[in-house]
């Protein structure tokens, strides 16, 4: 430890679901696609290993941030992309916030990612507790006095989405305060805010291709807003890493984007399943808050979060489970396909007999 700087020391890093590899699981703990990617990924990927890989990609990332604009309505000066949503929203801390001064403000139960990257940015930051339903607490966040916000919709891990006008209103009145909205379910729910970014200097959308695009693996995230945030985002990556947009990553977004059929067919596919899945844990007991993302939120009276979760994992099922207060009673389980939904619904018969 002697040789590691104090920052070193002490940070607390973010603790992803578990990868594990020791037998096969029903993996439905961190939200993944259940189905591949578009065709295309495939074609693309064929395609980009002949000549690109020996040069450097394009350091503005110009191929994909064209094909994003052209998806979101906007102008590619509007688009950042990053080496993951991650990327995009920890290089927000430093472009939006300062050290000193007023800071960020987010829930207590939201994206744990926000308040590692305010603490290892030295940002200060409020968090404001969720109100009993599980839903944000949008006025009193308005109050909190702060410089910015940073807003989950849907949220995590809850699944629970705030609709457009409400966003809106919310934005609206947050004038010079900047919102960032982590909008990486928002597929699923449909109530995005790009459109938006042309009225509203102060807001910021970051999406993701991990999710609904069903591109994980390859890491590439985005944020669409005014080209002043845009331009702010630019000055720290370049102070970072130039090239965090690999050409693989942009050979195959670009294709996934070009394949929006696939992308609504799949996505679709999603939603149904989830209200099937929504449906058999209300029959087995369980209490599930509406979810308008790819994943339920679900507790049953009597039996902790932990023992759902350590029970399917020795049924060889993952679902994610976190040991601190409100959470511990839940499970947050990602919705799979028909048949491995189908493979939880009946461990849980079991496990709850
Ligand atoms: C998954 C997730 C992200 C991160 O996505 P990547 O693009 O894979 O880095 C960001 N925000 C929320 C709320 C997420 O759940």
């Amino acid at each position: 430890m002697q040789f590691l700087s104090r920052k070193a020391r002490t940070v607390l890093p973010y603790t992803a679901g578990e990868q594990l590899r020791d037998r096969q699981y029903v993996k439905l703990n961190t939200n993944e696609n259940p189905y591949p990617p578009s065709p295309r990924v495939t074609e693309a990927l064929a395609r980009v290993a002949g000549d690109d890989l020996r040069r450097y990609p394009r350091p503005d990332a110009g191929l994909l941030r064209a094909a994003v604009a052209e998806r979101e309505g906007v102008s590619p000066e509007n688009v950042f992309c990053g080496n993951g949503s991650d990327e995009v929203l920890a290089l927000s801390f430093p472009a939006f916030f300062d050290g000193d001064g007023a800071g960020a403000c987010f829930a207590d139960i939201t994206y744990s990612f926000y308040e590692v990257f305010a603490s290892f940015f030295g940002i200060p930051h409020t968090v404001v507790p969720l109100r009993g339903d599980f839903t944000l607490d949008l006025a009193a966040m308005q109050q909190t006095p702060c410089r910015g916000y940073y807003i989950a919709n849907p949220n995590a891990p809850t699944g629970i989405g705030v609709h457009r006008d409400a966003m809106e209103a919310f934005v609206a009145a947050a004038k010079d305060k900047i919102v960032i909205a982590d909008e990486a379910y928002m597929d699923f729910f449909g109530e995005s805010l790009a459109p938006l970014t042309k009225r509203y200097p102060n807001l910021l959308v970051v999406k993701t291709f991990s999710k609904s695009y069903s591109l994980a693996g390859i890491r590439c995230g985005y944020a669409v807003g005014d080209a002043a945030l845009i331009e702010g985002l630019f000055r720290m990556k370049d102070c970072f890493n130039s090239y965090p947009v690999d050409a693989v990553c942009e050979a195959v977004c670009t294709a996934a984007l070009s394949d929006e059929g696939y992308h609504q067919r799949t996505t679709a596919r999603i939603v149904q399943e989830r209200e099937r899945l929504r449906g058999a844990l209300l029959a087995l007991g369980f209490t599930v808050p509406k979810s308008d993302a790819n994943f339920l939120f679900a507790g049953r009276a009597a039996r902790s979060g932990k023992e759902i979760y350590t029970r399917l994992k020795q049924e060889g099922v993952l679902v994610r489970f976190w040991d601190k207060p409100v959470l511990r009673d839940f499970c947050r389980i990602t919705v799979g396909t028909p048949e491995e939904n189908d493979v939880l619904l009946q461990k849980l018969e079991n496990i709850l007999k």
